[in-house]
């Protein structure tokens, strides 16, 4: 019945995108020419170096780990931003895939995401050996959402980069928009946002969490605390874009 039912909603959803395709046709989110998501030279303007900087302040970092001022925190070990959030182009791409599910958008950040590891071949290397784990919806937003961009990320990710997905997290708390939220407090790391799924073995000491933005540090931090709890050694995370 399930299976039937799963089955049912891709139909539904892949009729609501065909609609929505000839409804509303694509314009370049950069520049407004018609046809297509992301024109050529604005897909061409955008810039391959990551943003590596502090979990913690922001400060710019190699390969994304905590400064020298806050190499003793305890949380995620380095964080890694495919591209900057400031960039008006993957502002609008991640908006438009996340908040009104244009998957031609989405399909343009995973082929975007594809030259950046080709740019940033260390990466295989900062990579090696860990699995992804994507940062989860609460299941209320899952249903107001109807996908999750972190598990779509993960994916692109680990065709790329040649790793495993393991869904292991479930967000216990919902939680309002983390534009909202001030820089992560480190003084409120007991927050319990996150749980392990039940009968997950990881079986690994190295996970990178996946997530579609990097704002505060808050999201991942939290999600850190949860995995080191589990007995997980090594937390990185790897975002498509950072604000910080
Ligand atoms: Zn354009
Ligand atoms: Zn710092």
């Amino acid at each position: 019945m399930k299976k039937s039912l799963d089955g049912l909603k891709k139909i539904y959803r892949r009729v609501a995108d065909a609609a929505a395709d000839i409804l509303f046709p694509l314009t370049c989110l950069g520049c407004g020419k018609e046809g297509v998501i992301a024109c050529m030279p604005c897909a061409a303007s955008v810039s391959f170096a990551p943003v590596c900087a502090c979990p913690w302040c922001g400060k710019v970092s190699k390969e994304g780990r905590p400064c020298g001022l806050c190499a003793d925190a305890v949380g995620v070990k380095s964080v890694v931003g495919s591209f900057d959030y400031h960039v008006p182009l993957i502002a609008q791409l991640i908006k438009a895939w996340k908040y009104h599910g244009m998957t031609a958008s989405g399909t343009e950040i995973g082929r975007l995401l594809g030259e950046w590891i080709d740019h940033e071949p260390w990466v295989r290397a900062w990579s090696a050996n860990a699995v992804l784990a994507p940062i989860p919806l609460h299941r209320r937003r899952l249903c107001e959402r109807g996908f999750n961009q972190a598990e779509c990320l993960a994916r692109v990710w680990a065709r790329l980069l040649n790793l495993s997905v393991v869904d292991c997290l479930k967000r216990i708390v919902y939680t309002e928009a983390q534009a909202q939220q001030a820089r992560f407090d480190r003084q409120k790391l007991s927050t319990h946002v996150f749980a392990m799924k039940r009968g997950i073995v990881l079986g690994v000491q190295k996970v990178i969490l996946i997530d579609d933005v990097y704002t505060t540090g808050t999201t991942l931090n939290l999600a850190a605390q949860t995995l080191h709890a589990a007995g997980v050694a090594e937390v990185y995370g790897l975002v498509c874009a950072r604000e910080t």
